[in-house]
């Protein structure tokens, strides 16, 4: 029987055991609402829960009280951008963002026509957002600006730090979908002057559909209205019974995160750089899409620490997108079947789609179609790499 190899880490991971095991207790014996406040049952919740949003604050610098629970990433950034929404108002409101936005935020903006006007600004043929655009396209009704941190597909990372001044020299709200950066990346929300903050627990070894809203509240920049009302939980921002075992599992996959940084930084790099540099070395004909792949040995030779050298690559560690020169990715993706990667052709959803994000660095359909995207995790081992490489190898043979 051959082994599965899982290389889609982009898109989801597998929960860590050590997270799997703080939940547990919180499916079972634990099991109180955390809103319960009359007796133990409700309490042992409410304090796990409480804890947990310390620990995650902390992880990005923020107040605890500052941390909205919610089911993913999706619902974070639903909840920020039809939040916006002043029905009283008779002015719309104005909105900067992206071409390499996830869809739910492009989406979100979308079906908030008329209320919300927006700009969606082009990235480089690298993935990375030009700044100036930022400039430019405010407007005196511009309330938010919003900018993925880290993006799913090609791994770009934005210059985060410089939008964030951007935006407050400008007084404007900033946020960040950083689903794929938290855990991986040095986060600051003071630092990097960020308003508002979107993240997911399954992206980094926690559990799937918990995630959380970042909002600054004091000295805020714009108001939300809430997406769900009911029992005024979470400050009466998001109402509903928090997912108690979820938000446990997700503290306790960022405090892994924090405490495992420096191995997995580098493990991920050392992984990545030697997939794309064994394949390009064998198939000259192979491009990659997004930015630089940067080399362990000079990040180690300028930056003290994982974390810090993290603060200055402009590519996900994890991170391999590549194109095979019009051979279809879905043809190789059918001839390996035991390894799990990711086409560019069909990542947004079942139908076959080219990506958005793709197509906004200018790429040919052909190489779209010929794209794979590689998503490493800490769990994947050097002999899962070097299997990758051989069985690309052999079927990337029978095309030239
Ligand atoms: C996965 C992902 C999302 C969606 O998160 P869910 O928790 O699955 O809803 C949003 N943005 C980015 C960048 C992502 O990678």
């Amino acid at each position: 029987m051959p082994k599965n190899i899982y290389l889609d880490n982009q898109s989801t991971t597998k929960i860590d055991s050590d997270v799997l095991e703080a939940m547990l207790p919180y499916f079972s014996e634990k099991y109180g609402n955390a809103s319960s406040s009359e007796h133990i049952f409700g309490w042992e919740s409410n304090d796990g829960i409480e804890e947990a949003r310390v620990t995650i604050a902390n992880s990005i610098k923020a107040k605890p009280e500052d941390i909205i629970f919610t089911s993913g990433a999706t619902e974070s950034n639903n909840m920020l951008i039809r939040g916006l929404i002043d029905y009283s108002a008779d002015q719309p409101v104005h909105v900067i963002t992206t071409e390499t936005e996830h869809k739910c935020i492009l989406e979100a903006l979308k079906r908030n026509a008329p209320f919300i006007e927006f700009t969606i600004i082009p990235v480089t043929t690298e993935g990375i957002v030009d700044i100036d655009a930022i400039r430019k396209a405010i407007r005196k009704n511009t309330v938010l600006v919003s900018v993925i941190f880290a993006n799913n597909e090609i791994g770009s990372i934005n210059p985060i730090k410089e939008i964030g001044k951007i935006c407050l020299e400008h007084s404007i709200a900033f946020h960040t979908d950083a689903a794929q950066a938290m855990g991986k990346l040095d986060i600051n929300v003071d630092e990097y002057h960020i308003d508002f903050l979107s993240a997911s627990a399954h992206k980094i070894y926690g559990p799937k559909g918990v995630g959380l809203l970042y909002i600054r509240r004091t000295k805020g920049k714009c108001k939300i209205i809430p997406l769900m009302f009911g029992g005024g939980q979470e400050n009466g921002i998001r109402s509903g019974t928090l997912n108690t075992p979820g938000i446990i599992g997700f503290a306790k996959a960022i405090k892994k995160s924090e405490e495992e940084f420096e191995t997995r930084f580098w493990k991920y790099l050392s992984l990545r750089n030697h997939l794309y540099y064994s394949l390009i070395e064998r198939f000259s004909f192979i491009q990659l899409n997004g930015t630089n792949i940067e080399s362990i040995d000079l990040l180690k030779s300028k930056y003290s620490s994982a974390r810090e050298a993290s603060k200055h690559i402009q590519r996900l560690p994890n991170n391999l997108n590549i194109s095979f020169n019009g051979i279809p990715s879905l043809e190789l993706m059918k001839n390996i079947k035991t390894i799990a990667v990711s086409s560019g052709a069909a990542c947004s959803s079942n139908k076959q789609e080219a990506s958005h994000v793709l197509q906004a660095l200018q790429l040919s359909n052909l190489l779209i179609h010929s794209s794979i995207r590689f998503g490493i995790g800490h769990q994947n081992t050097i002999e899962e790499i070097e299997e990758t490489i051989s069985k690309f190898g052999l079927t990337l043979e029978k095309y030239i």
